[in-house]
This record gives structure tokens, sequence and C-alpha cells, in this order.
């Protein structure tokens, strides 16, 4: 059974880090090293059905927005997060997308979820879920407002990607 490469990806501060330890380990980390990218194996069951997850927490953007080739090339299942309560956050992953999009060429080789990250913040919230959802379906792809501090909605987002990328 080959590993399943899933790729996090989104701007700085946006709950990258929290969301890979929230489901590694289940928990909340408060600081987290902003320069860190890591990757984890982690044996999940999906659906009664076990799998292999290999998850890169990225790191470091260029001046741009843009991410790292190498990241989107070996990606086979990508979490696309922003953070609600920032809307250049939002703005921002739409060009991470298009990225995304072009190194890929096409979407047979990929699958996404959109995810709206800190929901825990919904007072201060910045992008409308009916803003997140349209742009999901302009990506085809599932979409779901989380906060990394709740584990069931952690895991939630990941088996939603799993279940997308094994009925490709
Ligand atoms: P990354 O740069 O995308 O990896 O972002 P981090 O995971 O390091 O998180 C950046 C900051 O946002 C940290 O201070 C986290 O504690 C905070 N954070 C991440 N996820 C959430 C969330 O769901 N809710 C709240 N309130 N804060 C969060
Ligand atoms: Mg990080």
């Amino acid at each position: 059974m080959p590993d399943i490469p899933v790729v996090l990806l989104g701007s700085g501060a946006v709950g990258k880090s929290c969301i890979a330890i929230q489901y590694i380990q289940g928990h909340f980390v408060d600081r987290y090293d902003a320069t860190i990218e890591d990757v984890y194996r982690k044996p999940v069951e999906v659906d009664n059905t076990p799998a292999v997850l290999t998850i890169v927490d990225t790191a470091g953007q260029d001046a741009f927005g843009a991410v790292r080739d190498q990241y989107l090339k070996r990606g086979q299942g990508f979490l696309l997060i922003y953070s609600i309560a920032d809307s250049e956050s939002f703005q921002n992953l739409k060009r991470i997308y298009a990225q995304l999009l072009r190194t890929k060429g096409d979407h047979s080789q990929m699958s996404c979820i959109v995810v709206g990250n800190k929901l825990d913040l919904a007072a201060q919230r910045a992008v409308s879920y009916d803003e997140g959802k349209m742009f999901a379906s302009h990506a085809k792809c599932p979409f779901m407002e989380i906060s990394a501090k709740n584990r069931g909605q952690v895991e939630e987002a990941f088996a939603v990607l799993v279940r997308s990328i094994r009925d490709k």
C-alpha cells in the first residue's frame, strides 16, 4: 500500500502547523516556529479502510506568495488553507491554487479541500462562508470551516480529503 502524499498549503500564520500537529498529536499548540517545514508519516483509518499519509507542513513562500514547486509536484492531496479572520490569506490562497493548477496541468493529478481555519474567531470574521464555498466550487473541491483547536473538525477535514483521493 503506497503512502498518500498530502500537502498543507496557505499563507504564513493561517494555522498549517497547528492543523498538522492537532491531527498527528491530538493537541493544539499555541506557538510554533514559523520557519519549520515538517514531514509526518501517519497511519490512518478512514471509513474502516487503512491508509498511510505522508503529511508535508510547508513553510516559507517567496515575496510573491509562491510556494516551492517541489511541494506541488510531489503532492497528491492538498489542504488549501486560509484564515476566516484574514482576507489577505484568502486572496493569497487563490494565487497558490492557481500556481498548483499550473504545476499539475489539470485536476486529474490532484485532490484538494478548501479549509477556512480559525472558526473559533468568528467574531473577527473577514471572509464569509459563502465566499469560501464559492472559491471551493470554482476549485472543484469540498469546503469546510474548522478550528485547529477542535480535533474532530481537523480529523474530518483529512477524512474528506482521503475520500476524495480514493474516489479519483
Ligand atoms: P502557519 O504559519 O500556517 O503554520 O500557522 P501556525 O500553525 O504557526 O499558526 C499561526 C498562529 O495562529 C499561532 O499563533 C496559532 O496559535 C494560531 N492559530 C492556528 N490555528 C488557529 C485556530 O484555529 N484558532 C485560533 N484562534 N488560532 C489559531
Ligand atoms: Mg507553520
